[in-house]
């Protein structure tokens, strides 16, 4: 199992020569299983490339795209309309993910950008067949051997934290979250994980002064649960748009365990699961 990231920002893309080494785009990470079967976890604006990188290499299942959106905050879904599979007819594109409201469906909560408004197609009229299916906190079998653990985060809306498990590999994403005040409830869903990948929008001293209550988290909050979950490797994720290259490096040598490895997740780079 390995992760590739395409999005690694928060809230609202910044593309531009200060952000060219970690990228601009947001939120969305592939995790591909040893037999090459693709998954996606959300569709921010990485997933445009994903989707082209996808028809070009022929190779991933386009008849079978799973997506697994965290919530649908706009930097997490904005990149559906330019995800080129949804207009190919032959495609089969399943849609999982939570519902933040009794009012809506996550179907049609997705579906509210594919509308005049904003955007000069319909949904209705999208040549591939879309699926839609909500998701709440428990146990899901994925098939092909892949298990997926969900958690509630704690966010202004709701928001799944992710574990998937795979042979003896497992990997969890938790963004989109304040810190869990009773840390163990966290630390007993991330337990041992090969690759967490968890909210870093802020230091500790940003998020004390000016960010709580944001719905986001802080780099050494991170470290902390990572360490308590004994888990391999962390990645730091949901970097703040204003982050530019060489304070996301100058942070890279601050924030650093005894027992995990750290580092700030960089689009396109490969992360190796075993
Ligand atoms: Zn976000
Ligand atoms: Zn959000």
């Amino acid at each position: 199992m390995k992760v590739r990231f395409w999005g690694v920002r928060g809230s609202i893309p910044c593309p531009g020569p200060e952000t060219v080494k970690y990228g601009g785009n947001t939120a969305c990470i592939e995790l591909i299983l040893d037999n090459g079967l693709n998954f996606i976890i959300d569709a921010g604006s990485g997933i445009r490339e994903l989707g082209n990188y996808i028809l070009k290499k022929g190779e991933i299942q386009k008849n079978n795209i799973k997506i697994f959106l965290t919530h649908t905050h706009w930097d997490h879904i904005m990149g559906f309309p330019f995800f080129a599979p949804m207009y190919i007819s032959d495609a089969r594109i399943k849609i999982f993910g939570p519902c933040a409201s009794e009012k809506d469906s996550l179907e049609g909560i997705v579906e509210g950008q594919w509308t005049y408004n904003y955007f000069p197609v319909l949904h209705k009229d999208l040549a591939a067949k879309v699926e839609y299916i909500e998701l709440k906190e428990g146990e899901y079998d994925i098939g092909n051997g892949l298990i997926l653990k969900t958690k509630f985060l704690l966010h202004p809306i709701t928001c799944l934290g992710y574990r998937f498990e795979y042979h003896s590999s497992s990997f969890c994403t938790v963004y989109d979250t304040e810190p869990f005040q009773k840390k163990e409830e966290l630390v007993d869903f991330i337990k041992g994980a090969d690759l967490l990948v968890h909210d870093a929008q802020y230091t500790e001293y940003e998020y004390k002064n000016s960010k709580a209550g944001w719905g986001h988290s802080y780099m050494e909050y991170a470290i902390e649960v990572a360490e308590m979950g004994k888990v391999k490797r962390l990645a730091f994720f949901h970097h703040d748009p204003e982050r530019t290259d060489s304070q996301l490096d100058a942070l890279s040598k601050k924030y650093i365990s005894p027992s995990v490895t750290c580092f700030f997740a960089r689009e396109k780079e490969v992360i190796p699961l075993s």
